[in-house]
């Protein structure tokens, strides 16, 4: 417990609050209370406390030796009908209840429900629909009482006690986007249980703008996704197990792994690109594209499957009047897929680390080509890339799809122009293979992603890593009373929810890199993507594995990063010399601490430069010198930093020269001030 002492202190000076004048209370609460107590713990909340109880996850960071997760095995039959942009479809999930617990009730996501009228949401839609429409839901072949106002999974008299048992399965709240299924037979652990549903939709319109996650465009071209029921996440974490947020539009999704067997229905003419491996290319595509496709691995060069001049049945697919597209995806948290009977259909390839080729597959309206043309180009660095920096990419292909949405992920399948291809390419990593709850924690996703795509950007351009800046730049926001810690719930992130799941992140790990070394930071994410492979990784499990792989105690930075919106502001207050010594006296005035970093510029001629054990010189007369943040530990907020290099005269000194500090003004960092204004 490294903040007892604080805690002491403060107990002290308030027993000896005596009916004294206020002065003299100030001057002793100011003799015996620290000016900045310093947290230096992760505080664990009682999600991660009954976690570390049960044995599901521990201090190390990995999953726990009780660690469980749901499966899942969807098999989905979908029909598309463009007259109507109606999908209508029937599937059959069984539950693998891999938990230590019966469930009483199943949680399900009905996420198309946000375009119906009078459903909760954070964020405008482009269309309303009639949302999704669940005709028929059975569990373990009994069907349910359908219901499409909320009321809770179970009936109950007027004081909440349950009334009398159910006979049969009840869906509640089917109208909403998470519904629930009482259930009159718990489905006990290490069991199955097997479900049924039977439901339609309106894919929403979308005329101009963005879509939100979906849509289409006319009656030619369709985006869809959160587009089945599906059952929600049931974990460690939550009270109750389910995770039963509302799909609110603004965050993402949290989803359990399973397997995925889906058959699309669509008029022939018509190509869909999906999650998945196609099952039945003999079926759904002319000999000409199978040929053509049958060359896609040989080369990085992009090939033409089906041409813009190729449409119609027997031209742009195999002929007929309809055709049943059949996918297969193991192990993903999702399926999306995209259809038109306008695509051109261009592929190439990515050679992911270890040697396996996949197919990059593209979707685009003709009259979009030029804003296509760089997209397999970007996304085989994007896979390349990752798969180097994190760990190889598990899927066997990749599709990006043209249409309403041009910025959106899921598994092996993203919308997406060229401007969004590598960062989308980069959700393969999160949520995708590490399965993070982009619902509450949208940093872990968005925010990890941003954080890389600096480092793509970098290395396409054969430029060196570099992500200085970012750190210091977090000092501009902090303050800002509309923004939530990285912690609070990203489903209600309010106002700064953008900065919250995309923006504070790359600033948290620039800072990071800035205390241990930006490949070690790289290294330790690495082993934690590999570590929560197709797991779900919480925040807690993410900081102390960080922490472990590390081998620091970054309780302190973890605590200011995740819990607080706090900052560092330093400065340089003083600088003199007397002999060969010279003493900089820096100050913090926020409540997140740093090392000290300084960078030292000497006259070009005088004494010899003696190094100190604490520096590294950069050239001839520059040198870096380090602290390391315990020199606040004791609570200061003034540190007087000694240096003594032999009496070479000193120029100029500037504090966190890499600029990764949370610093809301970085002109006072630097002696002596002159040379600030003097700056460019
Ligand atoms: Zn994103």
């Amino acid at each position: 417990m490294t903040n007892r002492p604080f805690v002491a202190l403060t107990l002290f000076a308030g027993a000896l609050f005596l009916p004294s004048s206020s002065s003299a209370q100030a001057i002793l609460k100011s003799a015996l209370k620290p000016e900045r107590a310093i947290r230096r713990d992760i505080p664990p909340t009682n999600m991660i406390r009954r976690a570390f109880a049960a044995g599901t996850r521990d201090s190390t960071g990995r999953p726990g030796r009780n660690y469980w997760q749901l499966w899942m095995d969807y098999t989905i039959n979908a029909r598309l009908e463009p007259a109507t942009s109606r999908v209508t479809g029937r599937e059959s999930i069984v539950l693998h209840n891999n938990s230590d617990s019966a469930m009483r009730t199943i949680v399900m996501r009905l996420d198309q429900n946000i375009y119906a009228a009078n459903v909760p949401r954070a964020e405008q839609v482009p269309d309303i629909t009639d949302g999704m429409k669940i005709t028929r839901l059975s569990v373990n072949g009994q069907n349910a009482e359908l219901r499409t106002e909320a009321g809770g999974c179970f009936p109950s008299n007027r004081s909440g006690a349950p009334a009398a048992p159910l006979t049969a399965p009840r869906a509640t709240g089917l109208g909403l986007t998470s519904a629930c299924i009482g259930l009159p037979t718990p489905i006990a652990p290490k069991t199955t249980a097997k479900i049924e549903v039977e439901w339609n939709f309106k894919v929403p319109h979308v005329e101009g703008g963005r879509g939100l996650r979906m849509g289409t465009w006319g009656d030619t071209l369709y985006q869809v996704a959160q587009w089945y029921p599906r059952v929600a996440v049931f974990d460690d974490l939550r009270t109750g197990g389910w995770d039963t947020e509302p799909y609110l539009g603004t965050s993402e999704f949290y989803n359990n792994y399973g397997r995925f067997d889906i058959s699309i229905d669509v008029p022939a003419g018509w190509i869909v690109g999906s999650t998945g491996v196609l099952q039945n290319p003999e079926q759904v595509l002319t000999a000409k594209a199978r040929e053509r496709s049958s060359h896609v691995l040989e080369s990085d060069s992009t090939r033409t499957i089906v041409g813009a001049n190729e449409r119609g049945p027997g031209v742009s697919t195999a002929a007929g009047d309809r055709l049943v597209w059949h996918f297969v995806a193991d192990t993903v948290s999702d399926v999306a897929w995209g259809t038109s009977n306008q695509y051109v259909w261009d592929a190439t390839r990515a050679t992911i680390p270890g040697g396996s080729k996949i197919p990059v597959h593209i979707l685009y309206l003709g009259g979009h080509a030029s804003g296509y043309a760089s997209v397999g180009q970007r996304t085989r660095h994007a896979l390349e890339f990752y798969s180097k920096l994190w760990m190889p990419y598990a899927f066997p292909q990749i599709t990006v799809v043209d249409g309403p949405d041009g910025g959106m992920e899921y598994p092996m399948f993203i919308m997406s122009g060229a401007g969004a291809a590598d960062h989308e390419t980069g959700h393969e990593w999160w949520p995708m293979m590490v399965g993070v709850n982009e619902t509450w924690y949208g940093f872990m996703d968005e925010g990890f992603n941003q954080y890389m795509n600096i480092l793509s950007a970098q290395d396409s351009r054969n430029q060196p890593r570099n992500v200085d800046g970012p750190g210091q730049a977090y000092g501009r926001v902090s303050g800002d009373e509309r923004e939530a810690p990285l912690l609070w719930d990203a489903n209600y992130g309010g106002p700064m929810y953008s900065f919250q799941a995309y923006g504070k992140a790359p600033m948290m790990l620039s800072m990071l890199g800035g205390v241990v070394g930006d490949t070690a930071v790289t290294n330790a994410m690495s082993d934690y993507a590999k570590a929560w492979r197709f797991k779900h990784p919480s925040p807690w499990d993410y900081a102390f594995f960080m922490s472990s792989a590390l081998k620091q105690d970054l309780g302190w930075f973890w605590y200011y990063w995740l819990y607080t919106t706090d900052a560092v502001n330093g400065s340089i207050q003083g600088v003199s010399t007397a002999g060969t010594k010279t003493t900089v006296t820096v100050r913090q005035d926020g409540e997140m601490p740093s090392p000290v970093v300084l960078k030292v510029q000497f006259a070009s001629s005088g004494k010899a430069i003696k190094a100190m054990a604490n520096s590294r010189m950069t050239d001839s007369v520059t040198a870096i010198v380090t602290y390391p943040v315990d020199v606040w530990f004791s609570g200061s907020r003034t540190f007087k930093a000694t240096l003594d290099f032999g009496g070479r005269k000193i120029e100029k000194i500037t504090m966190d020269p890499f600029a990764r500090f949370p610093d809301k003004d970085p002109t006072d960092n630097v002696w002596p001030r002159a040379a600030a204004s003097a700056l460019p």
